[in-house]
């Protein structure tokens, strides 16, 4: 869906989290955060040459530009597309890996506890802000970390799942503890039915679907 960009509804009430990710964090984090990308997105977009297109077409257009302008636009695309993901990569309703997902798990770590491991990892040495991803890759299960606004989207991989690893995902609830945070999400929150809908679709997915 193009321009003007809404805030997308959050997939649960905002104190469903809890204690995991507290309703108060979410608040900030959807309301002020989440929002403020939207909204700079939608300046930003209107009555460039940017109005007409998706916002996956924004994001993997204006990946590494080096118009001041456009990595501006990057930034916030990437954000706003990034926190719709993560939002859904979060459920309060206890998932586990099933079929053709819990294969896949098996034969790229060995264990989905394996798997969650090296997820953890990622997001502890993303240095500064940035995002941990499980992806599919070359028809095969992966991690990723990526800084900032950056996606693996944007070069068209097939992202399953994301954590947010920026400090405003975590403070008010851990403080500096990064690990914590990681551990409890990634241990108890984590939406394995949103993973196994992505790996059967295409590489990029639709925003407004
Ligand atoms: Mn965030």
């Amino acid at each position: 869906m193009p321009a003007p960009f809404k805030l997308a509804p959050l997939p649960w009430d905002e104190d469903a989290l809890a204690p995991t990710i507290s309703a108060n964090t979410i608040s900030f984090h959807y309301h002020k955060h989440h929002q403020t990308y939207v909204d700079t997105l939608n300046k930003l977009v209107e009555g460039s040459k940017f109005a007409g297109m998706k916002l996956e077409e924004i994001v993997q257009a204006t990946f590494k530009s080096n118009d001041a302008k456009e990595k501006t636009l990057f930034n916030n695309a990437g954000q706003v597309w990034n926190h719709d993901f993560y939002w859904r990569s979060l459920t309060p309703a206890k998932t586990e890996p099933s079929g053709e997902l819990n294969s896949a798990i098996a034969a790229a770590f060995g264990s989905k506890d394996a798997l969650i491991a090296q997820l953890a990892d990622a997001g502890k040495t993303q240095f500064g802000s940035g995002w941990a991803w499980l992806v599919m890759k070359d028809g095969k299960l992966a991690i990723e970390k990526t800084p900032n606004a950056e996606t693996p989207m944007a070069v068209g991989t097939n992202c399953l799942l994301t954590v947010d690893v920026w400090e405003h995902a975590y403070y008010l609830d851990y403080q500096n503890a990064r690990p914590k945070y990681l551990e409890a999400v990634l241990g108890k929150i984590l939406n394995w039915e949103f993973a196994s809908e992505n790996m059967s679709k295409k590489a990029v997915r639709a925003a407004a679907e």
